[in-house]
């Protein structure tokens, strides 16, 4: 599996558009994995190539079982891992990570790990002994805050150690015990999202949230203890989409800036890291210092970029794809973290 896999899922067009005589704008080729996105004024389609590609077609369950359960399986195995789905509000990014948790078919990314993870862990042999834990921040205006100890006056600090690198200083890891438990730990971050209301969605996320999973593994081998510890970070990204369409205006206003400079950011971290450059500019933003761990060096990232098929966002849909072409080139040395 490569370091960096990147791949583009499209929803399909809603009912409101179809009633609107909205059609759709794009075509994907699963052989070569292309999108094709067509201007709308000129006629001219533009290619784009990922890892995969995935139409509108694709259930959730094939979608985690191709792209999500490799890198899952090397969160298993010790190596730290980070999926992020990225794109404008209303593509599917909630939908793709999160999905209806309880429905076994429609269920996403977030809750298809959760029993992956503790699936693996009760079918493994008595010899290995797991621990797992999981914390769940938010960034909104730049500002840290952990969702499952919630305190709207405490906002967490960053600090820097030799052996740790970047962490979130005083965030509280919850150990789970089971599906039930991290379930119940996710829900209960998830009622302190700050949400807010846009022209675009009335539910639209206005801040970026990372939930992490620790899984750590002791094995005894030829008489000696292996331990392996491994994470699997879930990044649910603030929307993409530009200020004029959402109509934002004061701190709306304030809030979209944060979020474009945030998700620029890292533009500019992935930019730097495909072309090789020394200096990678990580400090620019809290989500890329968080995310320094997980874009360099390593780990294993999945970054599933979510499109609109529709013709009315074709100026969004194609500076998803041109954002999501850039991060394709990444390419780290993994590392499994043994000792
Ligand atoms: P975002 O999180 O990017 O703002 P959502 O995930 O909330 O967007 O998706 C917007 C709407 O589109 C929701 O009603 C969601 O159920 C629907 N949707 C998104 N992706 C898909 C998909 N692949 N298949 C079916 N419905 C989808």
């Amino acid at each position: 599996m490569e370091t960096v896999r990147v791949i583009v899922r499209s929803r399909p067009l809603n009912k409101s558009e179809k009633e609107r005589g909205n059609y759709s704008i794009v075509q994907f080729d699963r052989k070569i994995n292309q999108v094709a996105i067509t201007d709308i004024k000129t006629n001219i389609a533009k290619t784009f190539a990922y890892d995969a590609v995935f139409d509108d077609t694709f259930t959730q369950t094939q979608l985690y079982d191709e792209s999500a359960y490799p890198l899952v399986e090397c969160t298993l195995q010790g190596y730290n891992t980070t999926i992020f789905a990225y794109g404008q509000t209303g593509c599917g990014k909630t939908y793709t990570m999160l999905g209806v948790p309880h429905d076994s078919e429609l269920r996403g990314i977030i809750p298809n790990s959760f029993a992956h993870i503790f699936g693996c862990i009760s079918e493994a042999s008595e010899q290995k002994v797991f621990s797992v834990r999981c914390s769940y921040i938010e960034i909104y205006n730049e500002e840290v805050r952990d969702l499952l100890n919630y305190d709207p006056n405490t906002k967490l600090e960053l600090r820097e150690d030799k052996n740790k690198g970047i962490f979130v200083h005083h965030l509280k890891e919850h150990p789970v015990k089971n599906i039930a438990d991290i379930g119940a730990a996710m829900e209960g971050g998830n009622q302190h999202r700050i949400v807010k209301q846009t022209n675009m969605n009335e539910k639209s996320s206005r801040s970026h949230a990372i939930f992490t999973i620790y899984v750590e593994t002791s094995e005894l081998q030829n008489g000696k203890n292996l331990l392996r510890a491994g994470k699997l970070n879930l990044v649910d990204l603030a929307g993409s989409e530009r200020q004029k369409k959402t109509g934002a205006e004061g701190d709306r206003l304030k809030e979209a800036i944060k979020i474009n400079l945030s998700l620029s950011a890292l533009g500019n971290v992935i930019n730097a890291l495909v072309e090789g450059s020394h200096h990678v500019p990580y400090r620019d933003s809290k989500l890329t210092l968080l995310l320094q761990d997980s874009l360099g060096g390593n780990t294993k990232t999945l970054m599933i970029a979510v499109i609109s098929p529709a013709d009315y966002n074709y100026d969004e849909s194609l500076s998803t794809l041109r954002y999501a072409s850039r991060a394709k080139f990444i390419q780290n040395k993994p590392k499994i973290n043994e000792d």
